[in-house]
């Protein structure tokens, strides 16, 4: 059993005076440090790094898939491999985990005038990931709705929310929950619902092989769709 997962069994058999005790212990908290002194933070977490900062971790990036191709004994001067390591680095620190480094998108919260009490849908935003477990690709779609109280926010915002938390390592789980808190956050809405249904290629193209239309779907639900059966078959209704 990996150590992570030891001590996150051990966490469930403490009673209060030890979790207590656990979390007073400054070498189990948040950031930890990595060896060269940078704060370390989950696959999912976040901390804004500058161009430069960015840059560098380009740099060591590619030097260190350099190794992983001669481990892999894989020949450099093949043409289609000679700027590889270059690539991977860009890839992962620009794109796959970008939204790890950059800071949340700026987002104008409208007041909500006409005092619209009705579902507000957006759907088929896309979806792309990475997993935490494997980093392999997530891909699929997200819906959320939601029913404003005193705040509004234009749809074409949902899009970047759920880009800035999707560039990271996640579990489909993890992201449907932390979108979801960031606009209860902004929003105050009296109800909102998160879904998303994705592809995961650690599924498919290896372990079980899953057939490459299976799909995963999480749904996150809060506040009114949570209380009240016939706005939650309505909204799951209108995403379908
Ligand atoms: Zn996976």
């Amino acid at each position: 059993m990996m150590e992570h997962d030891r001590l996150k069994n051990a966490l469930h058999d403490l009673d209060d005076e030890e979790l207590r005790r656990f979390l007073k212990n400054p070498s189990l908290r948040y950031p930890t440090i990595g060896v060269n002194g940078s704060e370390l933070y989950d696959a999912n977490g976040q901390q804004v790094l500058s161009e430069s900062e960015l840059q560098q971790m380009e740099g060591e990036l590619e030097s260190k898939f350099s190794e992983i191709l001669e481990i892999l004994r894989i020949d450099r001067n093949d043409p289609n491999s000679a700027d590889t390591p270059y690539r991977l680095a860009r890839m992962w620190v620009r794109e796959l985990l970008a939204g790890r480094y950059a800071p949340a998108p700026a987002i104008t919260v409208f007041p909500n005038r006409k005092n619209v009490d009705e579902l507000v849908i957006s759907k088929g935003i896309k979806i792309m990931s990475v997993c935490s477990h494997h980093w392999q690709p997530i891909t699929g779609t997200c819906s959320i709705g939601y029913v404003p109280r005193d705040k509004v926010i234009g749809l074409s915002k949902f899009t970047r929310i759920v880009e800035w938390f999707a560039r990271r390592g996640q579990i489909q789980e993890e992201l449907g929950e932390q979108v979801a808190d960031f606009l209860v956050e902004m929003l105050d809405p009296i109800a909102l619902g998160v879904v998303i249904k994705a592809k995961h290629y650690c599924m498919i193209a290896r372990g079980v092989e899953a057939h490459h239309s299976s799909e995963m779907v999480t749904s996150v639900m809060r506040g009114e769709l949570v209380s009240n059966g016939s706005l939650r078959t309505e909204f799951l209704s209108l995403i379908d």
